[in-house]
């Protein structure tokens, strides 16, 4: 049975610079607290928990001898300001690419502009960023959520990382029509997710079976397990090896594995591990049957 990875998989360029910055912390013996989860792992936290890692849900939380980490999702200026004061050190994972629209909504608020934010309100990368432009920010869900904004003054519109192109592109146009001027349009959604899901469609053509290795409650590995679907009708979400049933594996030649943005390596080769296993075990077995 051969095992197959897709072309792109696992931890994205922001959740992997984040667990590094948190590992480099405490490798200089800091007692290090995060705001809010800082990885969408179950297993992950675990292990960083078992590192002393806490998470923490309000700047309050933070002790004078801890050193704050913001997550990869970033946060307002006003929250990054509360943890210096508390923190003997804060490490800021923002991912780059969020600071880049951070720093835009930033200026064009300054320049007195407004500025629309392509997004889900609720998310923190969007509080974060609203953060940035509180008087001036207007963060809407879609196109049709634009019709109830007032009019606009030379906006800047910009998307959440994560949005899908398509909805980006309609509530751009849709600003427009409410703009004085032609409104700076700046495509800021980040490739990770869209990558993954297009490795795992052209693998999921070519094999047997498929494992999705992420968080049950992660959208981008629900996603992830729709898009394998379509092409391989055995494919499975599983968040450990130990929920790989080898009998499900019977008869299956190739085997394809991916992994959802916030799945670490070492789990990823945990299950490469087991599939490689149960494959040798058939192989062991079909091989007994014809001797
Ligand atoms: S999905 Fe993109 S923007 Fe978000 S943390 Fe990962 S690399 Fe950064």
């Amino acid at each position: 049975m051969q095992v197959l990875l897709a072309d792109e998989y696992g931890f994205c360029f922001g959740v992997e610079r984040a667990v590094q910055m948190v590992e480099e912390a405490l490798g200089h013996g800091a007692r290090v607290r995060t705001l809010g989860p800082l990885i969408h792992n179950t297993q992950e936290i675990a292990r960083l928990e078992a590192e002393g890692v806490r998470t923490i849900s309000s700047p309050a939380e933070v002790g004078a001898e801890t050193t704050a980490v913001i997550r990869a999702h970033g946060v307002t200026p006003g929250v990054q300001r509360e943890l210096e004061a508390r923190a003997e050190r804060v490490v800021d994972a923002t991912c780059p690419f969020v600071t880049k629209v951070q720093k835009l909504a930033e200026r064009a608020a300054a320049e007195g502009r407004d500025v629309v934010v392509v997004g889900n309100p609720d998310h923190p990368e969007m509080i974060g960023v609203k953060g940035y432009a509180p008087r001036n920010a207007h963060v809407v869900r879609d196109a049709s959520e634009v019709a109830g904004l007032p009019r606009l003054h030379a906006p800047l519109v910009v998307s959440q990382t994560t949005l899908k192109l398509k909805t980006f592109l309609e509530a751009a146009d849709a600003v427009r029509a409410r703009a004085d001027a032609e409104p700076q349009i700046v495509n800021t959604i980040c490739s990770a997710t869209r990558d993954r899901q297009d490795a795992a469609r052209s693998l999921a053509g070519h094999v047997d079976a498929f494992y999705i290795i992420g968080g049950r409650h992660s959208s981008n590995s629900i996603k992830l397990l729709s898009v394998c679907k379509e092409q391989c009708g055995r494919s499975s979400l599983i968040e450990t090896p130990d929920e790989i049933d080898a009998e499900d594996l019977r008869g299956a030649r190739r085997v394809g594995v991916t992994a959802g943005a916030s799945t670490p390596n070492w789990l990823i080769e945990q299950v490469v591990a087991r599939l490689k296993e149960i494959g040798a075990a058939q192989e062991e077995e079909e091989a007994t049957v014809a001797r």
